[in-house]
């Protein structure tokens, strides 16, 4: 039979765009559909605009420590309409460049919204049916808001947050996982009062204890207003804001709240469950080791399979399903030891087991240093760095490794490719310290603080 593309992808973002792309430069006859921008969450909504807001909200640090250092300064203040047009440029010219990507690429493109209507054959929102040998659906993932949440201009997510007209006077920021606390930092430096609930003990759950234990006290140093085992009881609009009613029974009137309470696959209404494929968990679509769904034209890659939510994961699943479909060349995606980065302030940067995990696997080792960095602690700042390795007893592997400081996500890339290399404590221990810097530490720490 012959179909109309080799390649139907239902998504642009960036697995999807990846995925597109490398499927065409195989010879592959490709179509792709985007609802939305092209770029999807990580470009248009996600890590992109919110590392450009981390930059703009850490330069009043910037500004406060080089007074220490001796420079005269006069600081304004900041101005949020003017970074938002930027910013907003600066998407559109990224956007622009992923559709052109796809042009140079031979990807025919449709700004449409696409579901499946059978296992070969795509329909767009504008009527047009497509068929297609292969279908691989890409559609991501949207903020989950839970139920019982009113409607309200002052209610936002992460979607709505870089289109405010003005920036609030307060906010409270409700979950403590990534996006929260990394828009707790960022308001925060901007200059908004910022209070955090969040339901656990603990912000940044599942990351290593000593590590969010850090991240936590050093966002509360800065500014941040966090209550821990605290959630929303009542919620409603009121006097221009919306007023809340807290478990430890405080309230209070925001400018706005920010639901971060965490992410669902975008798996609605796509014709799935109507072709078989079953969705899991929050709607996940269920897929095996190559990224095939229970019907074996149709593949999903990305956020929209909930396996590991990071953008270069769904770069990667992208790849290998071109690898094992257009190149005869069967390839699971490794989902093992991926370094990643929260970008709080300061930032976490992590990859391999926490401590707490390690230990109920096997006998460890810990090293761990903290201590104040050169550069703040001249400034007069008590910010503390940790750098810790988590390391067997038994092979002397290193298992994890947990950096908070400064740009702990340039560091955590680098020391990722020793530890998934399979380094030892002994490996690092004989490469040569750079120095002076933070990450020596990584090479120096001679004696266990505990082993386990
Ligand atoms: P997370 O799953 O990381 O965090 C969700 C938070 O909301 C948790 O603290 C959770 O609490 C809390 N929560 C969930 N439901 C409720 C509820 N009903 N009431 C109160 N609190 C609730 O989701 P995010 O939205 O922060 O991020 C989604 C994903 O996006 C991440 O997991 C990550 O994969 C990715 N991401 C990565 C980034 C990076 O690499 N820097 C940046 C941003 C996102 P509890 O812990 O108790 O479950």
């Amino acid at each position: 039979m012959a179909f109309d593309y080799d390649l139907f992808v239902i998504g642009g973002g960036s697995g999807g765009v990846r995925a597109a792309r490398v499927a065409a430069a195989e010879g592959a006859k490709v179509g792709l559909a985007e609802e939305s921008r092209m770029g999807g969450t990580c470009v248009i909504r996600g890590c992109v605009p919110k590392k450009l807001m981390v930059f703009a909200s850490s330069y009043r640090e910037v500004f406060g420590d080089a007074q220490s250092y001796g420079w005269e300064l006069t600081t304004g203040e900041f101005d949020w309409p003017k970074f938002r047009g930027k910013l907003e440029a600066e998407l559109t010219r990224l956007e622009n460049v992923y559709q052109s990507l796809l042009n140079g690429s031979g990807v025919t493109w449709y700004g449409e919204r696409a579901v499946l209507e059978d296992a070969h054959t795509v329909r767009l929102a504008d009527g047009q049916s497509f068929t297609a040998k292969h279908i691989l659906v890409a559609t991501g993932g949207r903020p989950f808001v839970p139920k019982d949440i009113p409607s309200s201009a002052h209610i936002i997510t992460s979607n709505e947050i870089f289109h405010l007209d003005a920036l609030p006077k307060s906010i409270l920021i409700v979950g403590g996982g990534y996006i929260a606390c990394e828009f707790a930092g960022i308001l925060n430096g901007l200059g908004v009062e910022v209070t955090q609930f969040y339901r656990g003990a603990q912000v940044l759950r599942g990351f290593d204890d000593e590590a969010r234990g850090l991240v936590a006290t050093q966002m509360v140093e800065r500014g941040v207003k966090l209550h821990t085992g605290t959630n929303i009881v009542e919620i409603e609009e009121r006097e221009g804001g919306v007023w809340v009613k807290a478990t430890d029974g405080s309230h209070r009137v925001y400018d706005k709240v920010m639901f971060a309470t965490g992410r669902v696959p975008n798996s609605n209404g796509l014709g799935l469950e109507e072709l078989g494929i079953k969705l899991g968990r929050n709607g996940a679509v269920e897929v095996d080791a190559y990224s095939q769904t229970a019907v074996p034209s149709v593949c999903a890659i990305g956020d929209v399979t909930d396996r590991v939510n990071l953008t270069p994961v769904a770069i990667r699943e992208g790849m290998a399903f071109v690898e094992t479909v257009f190149k005869n060349n069967p390839t699971a995606p490794d989902h093992d030891l991926i370094p990643s980065a929260v970008f709080t302030q300061p930032e976490l940067g992590t990859v391999g087991l926490s401590e707490e995990e390690a230990r109920e696997q096997e006998p460890v080792d810990i090293y761990c240093s903290s201590f104040k960095a050169m550069q703040q602690g001249f400034a007069g700042r008590e910010d503390r760095v940790l750098m810790k390795l988590v390391v067997s007893q038994a092979s002397g592997k290193v298992l994890g490794c947990h950096i908070v400081a400064p740009q702990a996500g340039e560091m955590i890339q680098l020391a990722g490719i020793a530890v998934k290399m399979g380094a030892t404590k002994e490996d690092f221990d004989r490469t040569v310290a750079v120095h002076p810097t933070m990450a020596e530490e990584l090479v120096t720490m001679k004696a266990p603080v505990r082993s386990t």
